[in-house]
């Protein structure tokens, strides 16, 4: 057999191609990999005669079509998998989970690939209660949570296969897994910072108060689930993996330290992470009873699983150690931007480090992949769109208006968030759309109105208008932004400007919606150049570090508007900004204003802007920097 592994030189693709050349010697395996930051093709070094590596993008085409040539199954495991990054780059999500996904079937399909098996996460079902019983399983509805975009983007991907495998004859499986833990992860992840901050004599951190529940399996069980289902697994059926050891955070530090030989005391609680999901567990009663999967690690022999892996960190230290801090590209083309990955050991939380990097880009044209992408979108979009009956029964004019929306790179999203609303709503059936208006496109679109009529329980007919704001990062963004001197937060710059509609003068926070086409990090640049003058892309002047806060709701129900909030810090030379010394106020006649770290009680009395207030609140509370308040 001839085996197509996607993301094989991640973490888990790793370990799975470290599994199927030690079981089936005999098979031929072909791994496909774009060695995005989170590949490591050290990851394959002990394989690398047993296997061919093909270094590459699962939405190229081309190359995804070469690599199908004889293969008999594919295994896909590529994904954006690290929240943190979406920080900059959210569209990567999308483009390499979504249409890459979509890519690999039409590929697979063209090649006559007989068997294709797509590797999902138990994220896309939400998170549980704490103090519930509850576990998910085949049936739980996906609701990933709103403002994890790895999960809304996989529960997606998901859906593509989904509606694939009911088209198509291929046979296609799907299996939703839990927590992974061992060898090949990335120092950044929770087990990993455990054993090697006890390596290196830092303390272990909890964040918040530990008690997320994370219910972990070996990777090697789970390498062994996706061979049963390769072989076994009907078609198009999903299986739910997970090793039934839901087990709280702090238990799992308490573990590892004890298992190190160390006292107690060396575990440290830290604040909490933003959007930190309560708990996490499987009912893996499927895949038991029907392919007679049995997991070697659980919670019973949970120790052998960590004592395992922490003997391999303790041998490995050539493979993590320079991964502490590596550069990550976060440029798709012409943007000029990198970012260095550090960790920060005391909080066990990862810093984005942004630098502009003239010489260090690739400069390759993205413009013919972009539309194709668009174009697979557009056909996505389309296919969700004909899933509702409220757009069946809408008059021809107003659908081929949706259609041509939907084509336009600029106002698809619009049109695919309008997609996504469902036939019912409470109990108010959507009978139609009749009527969409938005501003003309010379104003930038950012919103796009749409009048339904709906039908109540009571029988009664009325008109409902919807907003629809593009989704995600395209929902806005405000920033904190605080400027650094000499390595110490000094001030934070504001913006005092008239405030719509009551033409007030208020301080603001910088920020608000990206051009369609624009990525956050050129939101963020564009917004501090345009509003408070700072043009962070000078030695004199650089963007330092950005924070991503999570997302606000600023008001419920009327429209899906989440913005992000982010902050930002400035390096600043003394020369750009006169008078910085401590505890001074600047202000510009632009509105521009720097006001002293020192005397921010004295400004949190003045402002009354509701993204300042939550923004500060969870930089100081998420632990984010180690600014003094
Ligand atoms: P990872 O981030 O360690 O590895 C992903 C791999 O995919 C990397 O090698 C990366 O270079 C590659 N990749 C990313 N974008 C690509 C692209 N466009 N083209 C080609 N290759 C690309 O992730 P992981 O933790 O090993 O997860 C692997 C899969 O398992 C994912 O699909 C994830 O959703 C799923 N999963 C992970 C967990 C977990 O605990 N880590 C749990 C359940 C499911």
């Amino acid at each position: 057999m001839k085996l197509l592994i996607t993301g094989g030189a991640g973490f888990i693709g790793s370990n799975f191609v470290h599994y199927w050349t030690k079981k089936h010697p005999k098979d031929k395996v072909r791994v496909i990999d774009a060695l995005t930051y989170a590949g490591n093709r050290k990851n394959l070094e002990p394989v690398k005669r047993k296997i061919e590596f093909v270094e590459a993008d699962i939405t190229d085409k081309g190359k995804v079509k070469e690599a199908m040539k004889g293969v008999d199954a594919v295994v896909h495991f590529a994904a954006e998998t690290h929240v943190e990054r979406s920080i900059l780059d959210p569209a990567v999500f999308w483009k390499t989970n979504v249409l890459g996904t979509q890519m690999l079937l039409e590929e697979a399909k063209k090649a006559k690939v007989p068997r294709f098996h797509h590797v999902s996460t138990d994220e896309v079902y939400g998170e549980l209660e704490l103090d519930s019983d509850e576990r998910f399983n085949e049936k739980t509805p996906y609701a990933p949570r709103p403002d994890n975009l790895y999960a809304i983007s996989k529960a997606e991907a998901d859906r593509v296969v989904r509606e694939f495998a009911q088209g198509n004859k291929m046979h296609i499986t799907i299996s939703n897994c839990s927590n992974n833990f061992g060898p090949y992860e990335f120092p950044e992840k929770y087990i990993p910072i455990l054993i090697t901050n006890l390596i290196d004599g830092y303390k272990v951190p909890v964040h918040g108060d530990g008690l997320n529940v994370r219910d972990w399996i070996h990777t090697e069980d789970h390498a062994k689930a996706i061979d049963l289902i390769l072989s076994k697994g009907k078609e198009g059926e999903t299986y739910l993996i997970g090793s039934e050891n839901d087990v709280p955070n702090k238990e799992i530090a308490e573990r590892v330290v004890r298992l190190y030989g160390k006292d107690p005391t060396w575990v440290k609680y830290v604040p909490d992470r933003h959007s930190n999901d309560r708990r996490y567990a499987i009912d893996p009663t499927k895949i038991y009873t029907e392919l007679g999967w049995k997991p070697t690690i659980t919670k019973e022999n949970f120790d052998e699983g960590l004592n395992e892996t922490i003997d391999w960190y303790k041998k490995s230290e050539d493979w993590w150690r320079p991964l502490l801090k590596r550069k990550a590209p976060v440029t798709n083309g012409e943007k000029r931007a990198f970012a260095f990955i550090t960790l920060d050991r005391e909080v066990g939380k990862v810093k984005f480090e942004y630098k502009y990097a003239d010489e260090d880009i690739d400069k390759k044209p993205v413009l013919g992949r972009k539309m194709m992408e668009d174009k697979v979108r557009t056909g996505l979009i389309k296919t969700k769109l004909k899933t509702r009956q409220w757009y069946k029964n809408t008059s021809k004019p107003y659908r081929d208006r949706l259609l041509a929306l939907a084509k336009d790179p600029k106002t698809q999203g619009f049109v695919d968030d309008l997609a996504g609303r469902p036939d019912v709503i409470g109990s108010v059936k959507q009978l139609k759309l009749i009527r969409l208006a938005h501003a003309p496109q010379k104003y930038g679109i950012y919103g796009i109105a749409a009048w339904f009529q709906v039908e109540t329980a009571e029988g009664e007919k009325k008109v409902e208008g919807y907003y629809s704001w593009a989704m995600g990062t395209k929902s806005g963004a405000k920033l904190l932004v605080l400027t650094r001197y000499k390595g110490r937060i000094s001030h934070i710059a504001l913006l005092k400007s008239e405030k719509f509609p009551i033409g007030a003068r208020v301080y603001d926070l910088a920020g608000g919606f990206p051009n369609l086409d624009e990525s956050v990090f050129e939101l963020i640049t564009r917004k501090l150049k345009d509003e408070l003058g700072i043009e962070a892309t000078n030695s004199t002047m650089r963007i330092g570090e950005i924070i991503g806060l999570g997302r606000v709701m600023p008001d419920a129900g009327m429209t899906n508007n989440h913005p992000y909030l982010y902050a930002v810090i400035v390096d600043v030379d003394e020369k750009i900004f006169p008078p910085l010394n401590e505890g001074e106020n600047y202000e510009t006649d632009k509105g521009l204003v720097l006001w002293p770290i020192e005397k921010l009680s004295e400004l949190i009395n003045k402002v009354d802007d509701a993204y300042f207030l939550s923004a500060l609140a969870r930089l100081k509370l998420g632990g984010l920097t180690n600014i003094k308040f």
